[in-house]
């Protein structure tokens, strides 16, 4: 397309554009099989308590590998599951791997007081009646220990209220992924209160620099979870010097590939156990 001029640049971006849309269109029927096909799975990546370096919980994060195209990236299939509405059997299958993979966890590792994190769709709380608190307790894990990501997009009609009463009731925790993006972040803050907040990762990467934009919006962020009782989660950290502000700022925890990229469940299970030897 580079070398695309003039009138015959309109064409070729017509002919890219049309190829896109085919493209989701394909991916869209193989995304349907591909729950049964077996080609999805989990990664875990844990989150860090940073003075210690300590894994205190993991994100669970959807993996799907096409049969043709290799890793199909979330950011891609997550929203297309949205769309067709693929994501309320995905991300049931999602929460349930994580909440067993917890369990196991929790059962070799007591010491450890793990938590798990799983993103959830607003189609998800939208769609179900109690079906996501099901899946926790058919796990056999405390809901207490359990968070669920929702980000800004999510609208907080009525419609989702019974399903997010009923899991906060059983003592579900809810955080706010990547918190400071939207425009009126404060806004859905006061609809839909959370526990957590998770610092997007765009404000972390900016914090060595000086000026506002750099570490001050990140010490605001965590003045707003501090003054409503919030946690506050960095993410992507990849930098020693983002480490360091953040340590210097105070933040307790944080995720990013500086400490830990996600992780399949033996290599987790490799790092739990070097922790807990080391201890
Ligand atoms: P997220 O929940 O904000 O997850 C963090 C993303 O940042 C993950 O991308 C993770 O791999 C990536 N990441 C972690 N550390 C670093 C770092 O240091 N640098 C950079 N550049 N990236 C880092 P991933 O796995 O590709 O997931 C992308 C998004 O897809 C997630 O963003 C989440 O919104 C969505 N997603 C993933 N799995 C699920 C799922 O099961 N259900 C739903 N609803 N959404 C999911
Ligand atoms: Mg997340
Ligand atoms: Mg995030
Ligand atoms: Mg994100």
């Amino acid at each position: 397309a580079a070398k695309a001029r003039g009138t015959g640049r309109l064409e070729v971006f017509d002919d890219e554009a049309s190829h896109r849309s085919i493209d989701r269109l394909d991916l869209r029927s193989d995304l349907s099989e591909a729950l049964d096909q077996g080609q999805l799975s989990v990664v875990y990546q844990p989150m860090v308590e940073l003075k210690s370096n300590t894994i205190r919980s993991f994100e669970a994060l959807a993996r799907w590998r096409h049969p043709e195209r290799g890793n199909v990236p979330p950011d891609v299939f997550i929203p297309l599951a949205e769309e067709t509405g693929a994501i309320v059997p995905i991300g049931a299958w999602v929460l349930d791997q994580a909440c067993r993979q917890l369990a196991m966890w929790q059962r070799e590792f007591p010491e450890e007081h793990l938590t798990m994190s799983v993103n959830i769709s607003a189609v998800q709380l939208e769609r179900g009646h109690g079906e996501l608190l099901d899946v926790i307790r058919a796990a056999g894990v405390d809901p207490t220990d359990v968070w669920l990501e929702v980000t800004e997009h999510m609208d907080t009609a009525e419609d989702i209220s019974s399903q997010v009463s009923s899991l906060r009731d059983a003592g579900v925790h809810f955080a706010l992924d990547d918190f400071g993006m939207s425009y009126s972040s404060l806004a859905y803050l006061q609809r839909f209160p959370v526990e957590g907040l998770k610092i997007d990762r765009s404000f972390v990467a900016a914090m060595p620099e000086a000026g506002n934009g750099g570490r001050g919006i990140v010490r605001a962020i965590m003045a707003v979870a501090d003054s409503l009782s919030m946690k506050a989660f960095a993410e992507g950290i990849e930098t020693q010097a983002q480490l360091d502000a953040l340590l210097d700022l105070g933040c307790g925890y944080g995720q990013g590939h500086l400490l830990s990229p996600p992780l399949s469940v033996e290599r987790s299970t490799a790092a739990l156990r070097a922790q807990r030897d080391r201890a």
